[in-house]
């Protein structure tokens, strides 16, 4: 029967251990995730979450204690609503700010606000640094009862030791593209070209393109395919580039306002039957949720420019059966004839670097400005 850990895509041994752990009430009070971007870590923190909190019988009644997610409380941690289960990532330049921990060991030193039970999911504990890490280290080592941390890292030699030897370390694979797109495939309406866009244009993360797919979704294709046309007109000049920048910018705001209006909304509804701290909470929730999804969406612009770049290296090297986007063929085959590989390359970097950015204070303007830039200079 489906619970609430079959929908850990492409990590069927992950799923087993939460699982088992479930069954045996023994869920730990720390974890690190350790495992490539794109393996599922998120999805399966969430889960986790919903199994560590979730009481209601109902829910759990399928078997061995584990949730079914068709509670409130299941649905609201699935939906990143619950406002006793807490997401992070780094705030700073370079990684979590000391203030940062403190925030978050202060924090977990407060009763949850709507049941008994936290959870936090700290993302990118890669980037804790020595001193953030050692202030956090006691409460990892002693976290308040009811309280669960997941944390959540991109590989083992990039999280420090002391960090480490503290969690039940949960290792997530790889997933191969092809196995990528086939879980693609079997969790939504697409076909196989249509996957296989999806998965380019969301950074290789199966449950982003998933949703992606998802009839309604006004972050899905159709937005990628508006990007990807303004893409390609930035490539006629300098003054394209800038103009473009501000219509892409433009074109992924429309979804964040959306996103803000109906959490407002939502909050609205729910006003009376929340106590203030509760609101608080929520409130702050709602905040980084906002955070989140203008960051998604600045990933997606990055995902098509360098999906972009791999489909012209793809069609220098020879192999345009291995275009992804297929459908922008004939401004790929243009574009494919006025550079070389080598440029295309030494574009790519630069590509990548300004993605990098897109976490820190960067003006979102100047990045897009920067990487449509770099692959205009690619073809002269
Ligand atoms: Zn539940």
């Amino acid at each position: 029967m489906a619970d609430v850990f079959s929908n850990i895509f492409g990590q069927p041994k992950v799923s087993e251990f939460l699982r088992r752990s479930t069954a045996s009430d023994s869920i730990s009070q720390s974890y690190l995730f350790l495992g490539p971007a794109g393996s599922n870590k998120t999805q399966a923190a969430y889960a986790l979450a919903c199994a560590y909190i979730c009481a209601d019988g109902d829910c759990k009644k399928g078997g061995d204690g584990i949730p079914s997610a068709t509670c409130e409380t299941c649905k609201q941690v699935l939906a990143h609503k619950h406002p006793d289960v807490k997401y992070y990532e780094p705030q700073g330049q370079s990684g979590y700010l000391i203030d940062q921990m403190h925030e978050i060991i202060h924090d977990s030193g407060l009763m949850p606000v709507q049941g008994d039970k936290k959870v936090y999911i700290i993302d990118r504990v890669d980037l804790m640094g020595t001193s953030p890490a050692n202030a956090f280290l006691k409460t990892l080592e002693e976290p308040n009862p009811n309280t669960c941390f997941i944390l959540l890292g991109r590989n083992s030699t990039s999280v420090l030791p002391t960090i480490r030897s503290r969690c039940v370390i949960v290792p997530f694979r790889q997933i191969p593209p092809d196995e990528a797109v086939r879980i693609i495939m079997a969790n939504s309406v697409a076909d196989e070209r249509k996957a296989r866009i999806a998965l380019a244009a969301s950074g290789s993360s199966i449950t982003a393109a998933i949703k992606m797919l998802t009839p309604g979704d006004n972050t899905g294709l159709y937005l990628r395919e508006q990007i990807m046309r303004l893409i390609f007109e930035s490539l006629r000049s300098n003054w394209a580039v800038l103009k473009t920048a501000r219509e892409i910018l433009k074109l992924i705001k429309a979804p964040t306002d959306e996103y803000r209006a109906k959490m407002e909304e939502e909050l609205a509804l729910a006003d009376e039957f929340l106590s203030k701290t509760a609101k608080k909470e929520i409130n702050t929730q709602n905040k980084r949720g906002l955070k989140r999804q203008e960051k998604k969406l600045m990933g997606m612009v990055f995902d098509c420019i360098v999906s972009i770049m791999h489909d012209v290296m793809m069609v220098l090297a020879g192999e345009p059966a291995h275009v992804v986007n297929y459908d922008f063929a004939n401004e790929i085959a243009t574009l494919s004839a006025r550079t070389s590989q080598q440029k295309m390359v030494a574009a790519l970097d630069g590509v990548l670097a300004a993605k990098k950015c897109i976490t820190y204070n960067v003006s979102p303007e100047s990045l897009i400005d920067s990487a449509l830039f770099e692959l205009k200079g690619a073809q002269e």
